[in-house]
C-alpha cells in the first residue's frame, strides 16, 4: 500500500501540493481575517502571490511568440512538402539518433521522409517526449498591454511565411526554437513555485474581500444561479458535446485536466493556467502539440463558456433588481451580447466584470449597477474560469478528433516511438 501511495504522489505531486495550496490559503485567509491586518500589511503578505503571477506574466510574450512561430513554420513546411512529393512517409530512420537530454529527459527523434524509391527527401527530428512542464503564459498582464490574440496569429502567419523562405528564414526559425526551449525550461522550474504562490494568492483575496456577512440574500441566490449555471453547463453540455463529437469518454479527459481546472480555480485566469492545460493535454491526454500550440492559446482568449454564461445571469438579475421587466427579444439581445462580451474578455480574473458594461448597455440597464455584483464576484470568477479552461480543453481534444486524419502520420510515430518494441 505504501508503495503504491508512493507511487501516485510521485505522479501527481503538483496536483496534490496545488489542492493543498488552495485548502491552506482558505484556512490561512479566514485566519488572517479576525487579526485586523493593517492595508499595507496586506499587501506584503499577498506579495509572494503577486511574485506568481508576474512570473507567469514573464513568459508569456516569449512563450506565445516562439511556439506559435516556430511550430506554424514546421507544420506548413511539412505541408509543403507533403504537396511536393508524392508519397511523403515518414520513416523513422533505424539508426535513428536519439538523443537524450538527462536534464529534461527529453527526447529528439530524427525523422527521414522517403518517396516511392526508398530515397530519403527530408530529415527531421521531432521533440517526442515533451519537456515535463510545457508552460506558459499568462495574463493579468495581457489585457495592461498584451494582445494575445493579436501575437498568436501574427506569430501564426510570421512561421508560415518563414516556411516558405526555406533556407533563408532559418536564422529565425534557429532562433525561436531556441528562445522556446529556454522559455519551457524556465517554465519548469517556474511551476514548483505554484503551490506557493497559489497559498498566498487565496489568502491574500480572501483578505482583501468585503464582509462575507454583507452579502445580501438575493446575491446569494444570484451566485447560486451562477453556479448551477456553470455546473449544468461544464459537467454536462459541454462534456456530452466532447462524447457525441469523439465518441470518446469525456471522464477520462477531464481526469486528464483535472490539475489545469484546479490551477484556474486558485488563479481566476485561463491564460495564466494555460501552461498547466497545454501540460495537462500533452501529456495526460496525448493531444498532437501542433494542434495544442494553436488552439489553446486561441481558445484562452476568445473561447469563454462560464463568462458567457456568467455575463448573461448577471445582467437578468440587474434587471430584476431595478424591476426592470425583461421581454423575450431583450433575452435573447442579452444572450447574444453576453457572448460578443465574453470573446471580447481577457482571460485575466475578473475581465467579465469589466465587458458586463456592454451587456447591460445592450438593453438599457444601468451600468453602474454591476458594482452590486461585485461582493461576489472574486469567487464567482473562480468558477466560471474553469468552465473555461474545460470549453478550451474539450475544444482542443475534439479538434483533435477532427483533424485526426491530417495528422495521424505523427501521432502514429509517436506511439511507435513510445513502445519501440
Ligand atoms: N477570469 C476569466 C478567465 O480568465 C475571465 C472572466 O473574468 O470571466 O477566463
Amino acid at each position: 500500500v505504501w508503495g503504491r501511495v508512493k507511487n501516485v504522489c510521485k505522479q501527481n505531486g503538483l496536483l496534490i501540493l496545488s489542492v493543498l495550496a488552495v485548502v491552506i490559503g482558505c484556512l490561512l485567509g479566514f485566519f488572517l481575517r479576525g487579526k485586523q491586518l493593517s492595508e499595507q500589511e496586506v499587501k506584503y503578505f499577498q506579495f509572494p502571490g503577486e511574485l506568481l503571477m508576474r512570473m507567469l506574466k514573464m513568459l508569456i510574450l516569449p512563450l506565445v511568440v516562439s511556439s506559435n512561430m516556430f511550430p506554424a513554420n514546421l507544420v506548413q513546411a511539412t505541408f509543403q512538402q507533403y504537396r511536393t512529393q508524392r508519397v511523403p512517409e515518414l520513416i523513422p530512420k533505424p539508426t535513428v539518433a536519439q538523443l537524450l537530454d538527462e536534464t529534461t529527459t527529453r527526447r529528439v527523434y530524427i525523422y527521414g521522409i522517403q518517396d516511392d524509391n526508398g530515397t530519403d527527401v527530408q530529415n527531421f527530428s521531432l521533440d517526442l517526449t515533451p519537456p515535463p512542464d510545457v508552460i506558459m503564459k499568462t495574463s493579468p498582464g495581457t489585457s495592461e498591454g498584451m494582445n494575445v490574440l493579436g501575437i498568436v496569429i501574427f506569430s501564426a502567419t510570421m512561421g508560415i511565411m518563414l516556411g516558405r523562405m526555406g533556407p533563408n528564414g532559418s536564422a529565425l526559425v534557429n532562433f525561436c526554437q531556441s528562445l522556446n526551449e529556454a522559455v519551457l525550461k524556465i517554465v519548469a522550474i517556474v511551476i514548483w513555485y505554484f503551490p506557493f504562490g497559489i497559498v498566498f494568492l487565496v489568502a491574500g483575496k480572501i483578505l482583501e474581500m468585503d464582509d462575507p456577512s454583507a452579502m445580501g440574500k438575493k446575491l446569494g441566490f444570484y451566485a447560486i444561479t451562477v453556479v448551477m449555471g456553470l455546473v449544468l453547463h461544464g459537467l454536462f453540455i459541454l462534456p456530452a458535446m466532447y462524447f457525441f463529437i469523439t465518441k470518446k469518454s469525456p471522464i477520462v479527459y477531464i481526469r486528464g485536466i483535472l490539475q489545469a481546472l484546479l490551477i484556474s480555480l486558485a488563479t481566476s485566469s485561463s491564460s495564466a493556467t494555460l501552461p498547466i492545460t497545454f501540460k495537462c493535454l500533452l501529456e495526460n491526454n496525448h493531444i498532437d502539440r501542433r494542434i495544442i500550440r494553436f488552439v489553446l492559446p486561441v481558445g484562452a482568449t476568445i473561447n469563454m463558456d462560464g463568462t458567457a454564461l456568467y455575463e448573461a445571469v448577471a445582467a437578468i438579475f440587474i434587471a430584476q433588481v431595478n424591476n426592470y421587466e425583461l421581454d423575450f427579444g431583450q433575452i435573447i439581445t442579452i444572450s447574444i451580447t453576453a457572448t460578443a462580451a465574453s470573446i471580447g474578455a481577457a482571460g485575466i480574473p475578473q475581465a467579465g466584470l469589466v465587458t458586463m458594461v456592454i451587456v447591460l448597455t445592450s438593453v438599457g440597464l444601468p451600468t453602474d449597477d454591476i458594482t452590486l455584483i461585485i461582493a461576489v464576484d472574486w469567487a464567482l470568477d473562480r468558477f466560471r474560469t474553469m468552465v473555461n479552461v474545460m470549453g478550451d480543453a474539450l475544444a482542443t481534444g475534439i479538434m483533435a478528433h477532427i483533424c485526426r486524419k491530417d495528422f495521424v502520420k505523427e501521432g502514429e510515430q509517436v506511439r511507435e516511438c513510445k513502445n519501440p518494441s
